[in-house]
């Protein structure tokens, strides 16, 4: 793992610099203080003079053209004196300024100490109607609010081969893979889609967990079609509907971009949920902003919304930027809620008098589309196939018509 320490500025911010350049390499980094390709950019910036600090935020882009995918973390006079135009800036990952420069060396620290393996754990005890795999840990990401990447480490996916022998052995109905950063799957050529190829056979239906749009390429839902016990609902984390949002957020994609996938996603899917998070209130969120977080429910046609207030996590990028009041994040929480209700109604009412399989549990079951129904007489562990009808609760009732299993 290589660090570049990049420094402007005065003389004590060189020997501090130094300094944390030799604590890096006892943490055993490979360190330079050249701009070059690097898996991390420690930049220590000076606001001596407003020039000082726009050259200060310039190199944050010189440096991420060595590397776009490399974290940056910011630190020293400048990032003190305007954290926000640091923070806001597309790959920043921390935004440290002058203090605790020995708490920053503990933190790469940790970045560079963190697992590379996949941790294997015996198999969980479990009922025989829904088992959770584990299949990826970890995330590279970076998200600007984000604390993930810096407790669990980067990612790193358990072998398809064991994946496979759990979900043999456990023997349920149905099997639903997880991870902190599932698309990010991959076992030396193996990917995503290609597990999904690898259990097709299985006597059970696949599911999978959160993903990010940019996985969703044709290729990747050729995989998913051919998988034939695949479940086709795809919770798709959208975060926020505006692309300048999205781009404090540090996320990947654009609004369109997104918009685009869940498209790829309905061509092949044509039934299929997309379910999805949003936060309200980001720090830089206008109305107009969330307003584009509104309307993405609706042009999306999420079969279900969860949405949730900002929250502020210290140590984060977004953690420099001034936070929203308490009672704007309230309010924007609630009318996602209510559009999204909109939007899960009118997805299940396309159900309404079709049929469906639902796997039951202890109280309803799911159909492969993420619809829930409840139906007297069904028991956990059966498969039904039903037919739904009117609304009940957070899902549809379903007539019983043929048990399956
Ligand atoms: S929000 Fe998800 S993708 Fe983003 S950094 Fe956190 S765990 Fe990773």
């Amino acid at each position: 793992m290589k660090a570049c320490v990049f420094t402007l500025g005065c003389k004590m911010n060189e020997v501090e610099s130094a300094s944390l350049m030799r604590g890096l390499e006892e943490r055993g980094w490979e360190v330079t203080d050249t701009p070059c390709p690097a898996d991390l950019y420690l930049l220590n910036t000076c606001a001596v003079t407003a020039e000082a600090e726009r050259k200060s935020r310039q190199a944050v882009s010189r440096l991420k053209k060595y590397n776009p995918a490399a974290p940056v973390i910011v630190c020293g006079c400048a990032s003190e004196h305007a954290a926000a135009a640091f923070a806001e800036r597309e790959g920043v990952t921390l935004v440290s300024g002058t203090m605790r420069k020995d708490k920053l060396l503990d933190l790469l620290g940790i970045l560079h100490e963190t697992e590379t393996a996949f941790c294997e754990l015996p198999a969980p005890k479990r009922n025989k109607t829904r088992a959770f795999l584990r299949v990826q840990d970890g995330c590279n990401r970076f998200c600007s609010y984000c604390l993930i990447p810096y407790l669990r480490g980067r990612s790193r996916s358990r072998s398809a081969e064991k994946v496979l022998e759990e979900a043999r052995a456990c023997g349920a109905k149905e099997i639903v893979l997880t991870g902190i950063d599932l698309s990010s799957y991959r076992d030396g050529e193996i990917d995503l889609g290609d597990l999904l190829l690898l259990l097709k056979d299985l006597p059970a239906r696949v599911r999978i967990g959160s993903l990010e749009a940019g996985i969703v390429t044709e290729d990747f839902l050729e995989k998913a079609k051919d998988a034939r016990n695949f479940a086709p609902h795809f919770h798709l984390s959208l975060q926020s509907g505006s692309t300048k949002v999205l781009k404090a957020m540090n996320r990947k994609y654009t609004r369109e971009e997104y918009l685009e996938a869940c498209e790829r996603i309905y061509r092949r899917f044509p039934d299929a949920a997309i379910t999805t998070d949003i936060i309200a209130g980001f720090p830089t969120e206008t109305e107009e902003d969330f307003g584009e977080s509104l309307s993405a429910i609706g042009e999306a046609g999420f079969a279900r919304v969860h949405a949730f207030p900002f929250s502020m996590r210290e140590g984060t990028a977004a953690a420099k930027l001034p936070d929203l009041s308490a009672e704007v994040k309230k309010e924007r929480t609630a009318r996602l809620i209510t559009e999204g209700r909109r939007a899960e109604k009118a997805y299940l009412s396309r159900f309404c008098g079709r049929e469906a399989v639902v796997l039951f549990e202890a109280d309803g079951g799911y159909t492969e589309n993420y619809i829930r129904a409840y139906a007297d007489g069904a028991h956990e562990g059966e498969l039904w196939r039903v037919r739904l009808g009117a609304a009940k609760k957070d899902g549809a009732i379903a007539e019983l018509l043929e048990e399956l299993s």
